[in-house]
């Protein structure tokens, strides 16, 4: 399975990455998580990308380019990917489409979380991550079971990123629509774009991915 989850900031596509990741025993490449490694490591790439990620701007594309070309060189992903978060502009999509035809890895498919940009703020805004797991968490629509302790490791210790505040917020959606948007029709002239509802309960959208999947050989 390749396979390139498409959405703004918040719709869902981290999480439901994780899920099909376990569900098809694929790997999720997701580019902030490797962004954000990079800055927490004090690397050349994480200094120049920090102050970008925190203003909610979008980090040049020769940097991601690079960054994905090495990592889709892995033995692991020979297997599948879901990509989450890359490719974000045309020119990432582009390098990407080389990058595959050159080691006839072909996409199967690419598919959109549809979400209301008004619902994008209050589901972006509340989130935050178990520090030690990394198990997702929200304020409002999944808290932990017992206040302040990690349901899946039992730790105290909890993270919020910094590029989620709400004045933030704003500047990636910005970015989404002007940047990333014109991948649907780059996509969908390839034949390869389906879209569900990110807007309906984590294990609807689940099911819904599951079923378009499932649709093929994987
Ligand atoms: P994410 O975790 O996918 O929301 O990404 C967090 C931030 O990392 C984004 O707001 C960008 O600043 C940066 N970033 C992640 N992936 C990309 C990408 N493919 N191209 C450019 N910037 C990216």
């Amino acid at each position: 399975m390749r396979l390139i989850l498409l959405g703004p900031p918040g719709a869902g596509k981290g999480t439901q990455a994780k899920r099909l990741e376990e569900r098809y025993g694929v790997v999720q490449i997701a580019t902030g998580d490797m962004l954000r490694a990079e800055v927490k490591s004090g690397s050349a790439i994480g200094r120049e990308a920090k102050a970008i990620m925190e203003r909610g701007e979008l980090v040049p594309d020769s940097i991601l380019i690079g960054m994905l070309a090495a990592r889709v060189q892995a033995p692991d992903v020979q297997k599948g990917f879901i990509l989450d978060g890359f490719p974000r502009t045309v020119p990432q999509a582009q390098a990407l489409d080389g990058m595959l035809a050159e080691k006839a890895l072909p996409l199967d498919q690419v598919i959109e979380l549809k979400v209301d940009d008004a619902a994008l703020v209050e589901r972006i805004a509340g989130r935050f991550t178990c520090a030690k797991c990394g198990e997702g968490y929200h304020d409002r629509f999944k808290a932990p079971k017992v206040g302040g302790v990690c349901d899946v490791c039992g730790s105290t210790d909890f993270t919020r990123r910094a590029d989620d505040r709400a004045e933030t917020v704003a500047a990636r959606l910005e970015a989404y629509h002007r940047q990333t948007a014109p991948l649907l029709p780059h996509y969908a002239a390839q034949g390869k774009l389906q879209q569900v509802d990110g807007m309906a309960e984590m294990d609807e959208v689940t099911r819904q991915l599951a079923a378009l999947l499932d649709r093929k050989p994987v």
